[in-house]
C-alpha cells in the first residue's frame, strides 16, 4: 500500500511538514497527532496579554489540513517503538509508520528551578505555552493592584523564543500603563545579554519610561529558588523579591516524545542532520521545530515553519526515490513594544560540511535610533507576518 507518514504534533513544525509532504507527495498517506481540537499560538500570544489581541484571533484548527488530505487524530502520542516503526497513542491505537516526524515543542523542566513545579505554575504562570496558562497570566494581571509589581524570571538559552520575555515585558508594560500605571515590571534574567537587547531597551524606555527594570545574571538576576505559595524568588547571591503577579519562565528540553522515540542526547535536545533534520540517532525518524539542536537557528515559529518544509520534501525525495533538493532555511522574529511600535531580527541559514550556518553578510536587526515611520512599518509586517504564516499552516 501506500507508503505513511506519522507526524507528531500539530503546531507550527508539525502541521506545516504535513501539509508540505501531501502537496509534493500526494499518493503518500499522511496522519497528523495533536490532542487539541484547537491550537493557540505563542505568537501574538504577549498582545493577547496587552489587551491587543483577542484570545479567539489566535487560535487555529484542523479544518484546512484535513481538506488539504491529511487524516488528524486527536490524541496524544505516548511512545514510540523505533525497531518495529510503531507509534502508541493514548486513544489505544497502534500507528505504524514508514517514516515518522516529530514536532512537540517544549516541555519544561519541572524543579530545575528548586520548588518551581508543575503545581507552582497554576499560583505563577510560565504561559510559555500558549492555553489555560496564558488565560491565568491575563486574569491575574487584571487582578494586580495599582502601583504592584509583576516579576518575570527568565532563563538561560537556550530556551523557546529568544525575544519572548522581552517582548512579554514591553506588553504587560502597555497594559500596566494603560490600567495599573504606577505598577512596575522586574525581570530576572539568567543570562548577561539577550536578542534584539538594545532595540528593546530603546523602545522600552521611549514608550514605558523606567517602568521596566532589567536585572542581567552577573547583577544578581539569576533566580535558584521559587516560592510560588508567597510569590517569592531567591537569586543566586540570596536576594528575595516579593511580586504582585509572579510569571517563572523556566529551563525547558524537547517534548517527552523525542527521548521516548531515543532521539535525544545528554542536554534533552534532539540533534539532526542540518540538510534534512532527520535524527543523527534514528533513521527514519525526523524533528522540527524547538525540539531540535538547530543554532544558529533560534527556537521560533518561523523557523519550524521553514524546517517543515525541508523536512517534507526531503521525506517526499526519499519515498519517490528522488534526489533531495538543497535545503534553506529562514527566520525573522517581530516583536511588538507597543501599539505601532515594532522590531526584527532575520536570518538565512544553510547546510554547510554537516552544519547549519548562517552565511556572512545575510540577516540583519531594525536599526536603532530607527525613525517612528520604520518602527510602524515593522509592526504592520509583524501582523502581515502572523496572517500569512497562520494561512500557510492552518487557516
Ligand atoms: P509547537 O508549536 O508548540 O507545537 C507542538 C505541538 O505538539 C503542540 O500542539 C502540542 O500539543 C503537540 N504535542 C506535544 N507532545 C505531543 C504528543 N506526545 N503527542 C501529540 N502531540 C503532542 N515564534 C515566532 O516565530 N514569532 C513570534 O512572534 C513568537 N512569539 C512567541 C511568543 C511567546 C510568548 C512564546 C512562548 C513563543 C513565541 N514564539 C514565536 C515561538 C514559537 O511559539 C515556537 O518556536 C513554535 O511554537 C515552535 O513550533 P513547534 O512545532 O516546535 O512547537
Amino acid at each position: 500500500g501506500a507508503a505513511h507518514v506519522v507526524v507528531v504534533g500539530g503546531g507550527f513544525g508539525g502541521a506545516t511538514a504535513a501539509r508540505y509532504l501531501r502537496q509534493r507527495a500526494p499518493d503518500v498517506r499522511v496522519t497528523l497527532i495533536e490532542p487539541a481540537q484547537r491550537f493557540y499560538t505563542c505568537p501574538f500570544s504577549n498582545l493577547y496579554l496587552a489587551g491587543l489581541r483577542t484570545w479567539d484571533s489566535i487560535g487555529h484548527g484542523y479544518a484546512g489540513l484535513r481538506a488539504a488530505g491529511v487524516e488528524v487524530v486527536h490524541a496524544r502520542a505516548e511512545d514510540v517503538d523505533a525497531a518495529a516503526r510503531t507509534l502508541r497513542l493514548s486513544n489505544g491505537q497502534t500507528l505504524r509508520w514508514d517514516r515518522l516526524v516529530l514536532s512537540p515543542g517544549v516541555d519544561m523542566r519541572w524543579n530545575a528551578l528548586e520548588g518551581y513545579d508543575a503545581a507552582a505554575a497554576e499560583k505563577a504562570p510560565h504561559a510559555w505555552k500558549a492555553g489555560p496558562q496564558t488565560l491565568l497570566l491575563r486574569r491575574q494581571l487584571e487582578a494586580m493592584p495599582d502601583g504592584g509589581r509583576f516579576v518575570m524570571v527568565i532563563p538561560d538559552n537556550p530556551f523557546r523564543c529568544p525575544p519572548g520575555p522581552y517582548e512579554r515585558a514591553a506588553m504587560v508594560a502597555h497594559y500596566l500603563q494603560q490600567h495599573k500605571p504606577r505598577s512596575k515590571v522586574l525581570l530576572l534574567d539568567a543570562k548577561d545579554s539577550f536578542s534584539k537587547q538594545a532595540l528593546f531597551q530603546q523602545g522600552w524606555k521611549a514608550l514605558y519610561g523606567d517602568m521596566i527594570e532589567w536585572v542581567k545574571q552577573s547583577d544578581d538576576g539569576q533566580v535558584m529558588r521559587v516560592d510560588a505559595e508567597k510569590l517569592e524568588v531567591e537569586t543566586a547571591f540570596g536576594t528575595r523579591h516579593q511580586a504582585d503577579v509572579l510569571n517563572v519562565i523556566p529551563p525547558q528540553k524537547a517534548g517527552f516524545i523525542a527521548e521516548r522515540a531515543g532521539v535525544t542526547d545528554g542536554s534533552g535536545w534532539v540533534p539532526v542532520k542540518a540538510e534534512s533534520f532527520e535524527s543523527r540517532q534514528v533513521a527514519g525518524i525526523y524533528a522540527v521545530g524547538d525540539a531540535t539542536i538547530a543554532a544558529p537557528m533560534p527556537k521560533s515559529g518561523f523557523a519550524a515553519n521553514t524546517q517543515g518544509k525541508v523536512v517534507a520534501a526531503a521525506i517526499a525525495a526519499d519515498l519517490l526515490g528522488r534526489a533531495a533538493p538543497t535545503a534553506a532555511y529562514a527566520n525573522t522574529c517581530y516583536s511588538l513594544i507597543g501599539p505601532g511600535y515594532g522590531i526584527s531580527v532575520a536570518g538565512v541559514y544553510r547546510a554547510e560540511g554537516g552544519k547549519l550556518i548562517e552565511p556572512t553578510g545575510s540577516g540583519g536587526v531594525s536599526p536603532l535610533d530607527g525613525h517612528a515611520g520604520y518602527r510602524a512599518a515593522e509592526a504592520r509586517y509583524g501582523e502581515a507576518w502572523y496572517a500569512a504564516i497562520s494561512a500557510d499552516i492552518w487557516d
